[in-house]
């Protein structure tokens, strides 16, 4: 079975958008803000992700990577891995590029850790190393040396720049 994955209200119909809502506001409520959020929509149980807002994130897969697709754009301030059984769209609205999401072959495993978004081990593109402890970070959380270093809010430069 394909699997999509984006942001749901790309693929939810409309009818039933506030549902979708309903359904996240009474699991965030419940679980005090917890990401992902987990619900149940149409018998199949989801995680529901966010990354501080709406854009787009791009990756560069390798060997995990998506049948269609390298990015993924948000509108609703969420993203989630839904099995393309449960789409209100047709498949070729992705494939055909209407709607920016990838076509998974099996269940994408998604994270979303200090502001960035890993999918199945690969991080987005818009983070950076930190060149002192190697943790993948958002790139505008992080600060600047004079010697050249970037690094994340956790270390400072000991260089004596
Ligand atoms: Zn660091
Ligand atoms: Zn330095």
């Amino acid at each position: 079975m394909s699997w999509y994955f984006g942001d749901p209200c790309y693929v939810i119909r409309d009818d039933d958008w506030m549902d979708f809502c309903d359904l996240l506001h009474a699991a965030d409520i419940k679980d005090d803000c917890p990401n992902p959020v987990c619900i149940t929509w149409r018998g199949v149980p989801l995680e529901v992700w966010s990354c501080g807002g709406d854009g787009c994130w791009s990756f560069d897969f390798n060997s995990e990577g998506p049948e269609h697709g390298s990015s993924f754009g948000v509108d609703a301030g969420i993203f989630c891995a839904m099995p393309a059984s449960i789409l209100d769209v047709p498949l070729e609205d992705i494939t055909g590029g209407r709607i920016e999401a990838m076509i998974f072959r099996d269940e994408p495993q998604c994270l979303v850790e200090d502001g960035v978004v890993f999918l199945n081990g690969t991080h987005d593109d818009s983070s950076m190393a930190c060149d002192i402890c190697n943790r993948w970070c958002n790139a505008w959380s992080m600060q600047s040396c004079g010697c050249g270093y970037s690094f994340c809010y956790n270390c400072e430069c000991r260089c004596g720049w």
